[in-house]
């Protein structure tokens, strides 16, 4: 070897980064370079070689290893990637990678081995970090999704596969989805994306779904992971069933807040309810209905056929209490035979009254308890917030105040309060002779509301809207009358009138060429269970000579309820005669599918609460697609009511729902200029 190509080796040597060096067979070191020294913790290559004297001992942490590494070399001549953790000087363990080779004598005999070290100890610990994560990736209980940043799904664990029931091929390389269709608002779901990927990480609970289609609730974090460029490379998920734990966390609520015998929420629980609701009306400027019921002949059912025989009946009272009442309202039990309805979202006194209607009718049905009939009828008191109190406490005084007026006044049936029952009964006496007068001195006036058909974008009819021009008090609402005039027996000729000259006014509208489609009337409940119904409806149309058919009548299901059979009968009765049927409010009642097919119907009105929140919610617009095919089966038309913008609009043509009413076309229009909006050319929506 030349002196230049010897300095090269040496430079080399000295230089290297990795470790090299020449041993004995039997583990001693010959020669080593500065970078070996320096991986094993000693200061120099002199260090090293006097105090590591043995490689099999001093070394490896398995001794065993230089047995196997002498094994190969005697076997192969060469080692490549041998991995092994050895001993630094001070005590440290540290894995290393050799490449060796054993370099032999004229003989044939091995003189010496020499090699080349690596620390590998970062990748080894880096490796068993995945190691260790795909340990819990495979065995932890929670559930792990690993989705890109564009949501497709990359990995699953097994804890999800078999949380959900889902195989692992119909989950990976598809787009996540968690939630079924309305589980969650839009934006909620959005906030746990943005969340994660600005701060990393979300963390909460959401309603999920297995592969059955069943709902469950899951304790869910979304992390979001970075590559140290900072680009997003993916995210986890990370979820546990809690619906087990939710399931017990409900039973101990449960027990705490609902009564026993009938399973309806106590007094407590109405109480929270109330306040809630209460809470939620004064941010949305709304009204609640509190409605206090008390049993009028539970005592003598107690009395006579025993405590078993009470309970029987108690438990049947909630049951048809619930029956009568929409999800959203809460249904409790006070103590022995006092009830509580809360109904949230109540529109107006009108509707609050009708709910009151609808529990009356229920409970004057009979029960039969241990095969005997009972007629038990109840007392009801309704108040509303705020109009009667700001408070559950107030509320609840003044519609148990309310109720001892329908107590002692039997031939009411309910009774809605009003701030002078306190001092009086004065304030019911004064409006039903204005009332009265009213009726006398023609102060009714129909008001015209446009019904349109946005998708062949012409008017197809008019909602007649009665208000009284009250010569006190100016123009009052029929949601402030109507009740008084059903409580009193004069909305039947109140009635009488409207349906009178509603059928007029369509009529000269048709002499005189005005195209304005199909008149419609709103008919109360107590309308629609008097016997002279038919009688009245079919001298209206003889009296007017309007084609049938150009008249509508509006009725809630609340109406209907009751005898299913009278009310089938009095429906066809109508049909007979040849005018138009529409279920008003529809979807805030009573709803039942089963009979809704058997009602000569042609119109389904959707019921503006839905209206008002299709475009906020995520599920809203779902129930009006759903009524929509619905009504679509069963041969119905619909039309949208209280549509009061262009969005409203919009989302209802998306669910097929183009027929509307509301602000959005034109509020109730007094005659002259509802006459003008027919005449106005084309119909600017
Ligand atoms: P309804 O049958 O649900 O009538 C629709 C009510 O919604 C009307 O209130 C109407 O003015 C209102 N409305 C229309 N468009 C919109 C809108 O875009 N947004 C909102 N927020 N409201 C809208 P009105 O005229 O005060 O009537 C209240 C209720 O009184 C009616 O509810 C109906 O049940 C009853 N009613 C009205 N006239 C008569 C009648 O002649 N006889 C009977 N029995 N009841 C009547
Ligand atoms: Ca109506
Ligand atoms: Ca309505």
């Amino acid at each position: 070897m030349s002196q230049e190509t010897e300095e090269q080796y040496r430079s080399i040597f000295e230089n290297a980064v990795e470790g090299i060096y020449q041993t004995t067979v039997d583990g001693r070191y010959l020669r080593v370079n500065p970078a070996l020294a320096r991986i094993y913790g000693y200061d120099g290559p002199e260090e090293l070689i006097v105090n590591l004297t043995d490689i099999a001992g001093q070394l490896y942490v398995d001794p065993g290893r230089r047995e196997a590494f002498g094994e190969l070399m005697v076997r192969q001549g060469v080692v490549h990637n041998f991995e092994a953790r050895v001993f630094r000087r001070d005590g440290s363990i540290i894995w290393i990678s050799e490449n060796a080779r054993c370099v032999r004598g004229a003989d044939g005999a091995i003189r010496f081995y020499e090699g080349t070290v690596q620390d590998i100890t970062e990748r080894k610990q880096h490796e068993e970090k995945i190691r260790l994560l795909a340990t819990v990736f495979l065995n932890v209980a929670d559930g792990i999704l690993i989705v890109d940043p564009e949501l497709m799904v990359q990995a699953v664990n097994p804890a999800y596969t078999a949380m959900t029931a889902f195989e692992i091929d119909e989950l990976v390389g598809q787009p996540l989805v968690l939630f079924h269709h309305g589980s969650h608002e839009r934006a909620f779901i959005e906030e746990i994306w943005r969340t994660a990927q600005q701060a990393g990480r979300w963390q909460g609970e959401i309603v999920t779904f297995r592969r059955s289609g069943e709902e469950f609730s899951a304790e869910m974090t979304v992390s979001a992971v970075r590559s140290p460029g900072g680009t997003l490379e993916h995210y986890v998920l990370t979820l546990a069933d809690i619906s087990q734990r939710k399931y017990q966390e409900h039973q101990i609520r449960y027990q705490a807040s609902f009564d026993r015998l009938t399973d309806l929420p106590n007094r407590w629980l109405v109480c929270e309810r109330l306040e809630e609701a209460l809470l939620r009306a004064q941010r949305s400027r709304t009204k609640v209905a509190v409605a206090f019921l008390d049993l009028n002949r539970f005592k003598q059912v107690n009395d006579t056929l025993g405590h078993q025989a009470g309970d029987e009946l108690l438990k049947m009272i909630g049951r048809r209490l619930r029956n009568v009442t929409r999800v959203a309202d809460t249904v409790g039990r006070l103590g022995a035979d006092e009830f509580l309805v809360v109904a949230p979202d109540a529109a107006d006194r009108l509707s609050g009254g009708r709910l009151a209607e609808k529990i009356v009718y229920s409970m004057n049905e009979p029960f039969t308890i241990f095969g005997q009939e009972i007629y038990c009828g109840a007392s009801i008191g309704v108040a509303f917030y705020p109009d009667d109190g700001e408070t559950a406490d107030q509320l609840l005084r003044n519609a148990e105040l309310a109720m001892h007026h329908a107590k002692r006044n039997p031939e009411q049936r309910f009774v809605l309060y009003d701030g002078t029952m306190r001092a009086q009964n004065g304030y019911h006496l004064t409006l039903e002779s204005d009332l009265r007068r009213a009726i006398a001195t023609g102060e009714f006036e129909l008001f015209y509301q446009p019904k349109v058909d946005l998708a062949q974008r012409r008017l197809i009819g008019a909602e007649a809207l009665i208000r009284w021009r009250h010569p006190g008090r100016g123009l009052v609402s029929p949601a402030e009358f109507i009740p008084l005039a059903e409580d009193t027996g004069l909305i039947w000729e109140i009635g009488c009138w409207t349906l009178y000259s509603a059928a007029r006014t369509m009529a000269s509208w048709i002499d005189r060429g005005l195209e304005a489609g199909v008149v419609s009337v709103n008919l109360s409940a107590r309308q629609f269970q008097d016997a002279r119904l038919v009688g009245l409806v079919q001298s209206v149309i003889e009296e007017s000579r309007l084609p049938p058919d150009r008249l509508e009548l509006e009725l809630t299901e609340g109406a209907m309820i009751g005898d299913i059979e009278k009310a089938v009968g009095v429906l066809n009765g109508l049909k007979g005669i040849g005018v138009k049927l529409s279920i008003d409010d529809f979807g805030t009642g009573y709803s039942s599918l089963a009979y809704l097919k058997r009602f000569p119907i042609d119109t389904l009105k959707i019921d503006r609460s839905f209206v008002r929140d299709i475009v906020k919610s995520s599920t809203d617009p779902a129930i009006v697609g759903t009524i929509v095919s619905l009504a679509d089966s069963l041969g119905f038309a619909t039309i949208a009511e209280g549509v009061e913008t262009r969005e409203q609009a919009d989302m209802l043509l998306q669910q097929r729902c183009t027929c509307i009413q509301g602000y959005l076309i034109s509020r109730p229009l007094e005659l002259p200029a509802f006459e003008a909006f027919v005449r106005r050319p084309g119909l600017q929506i």
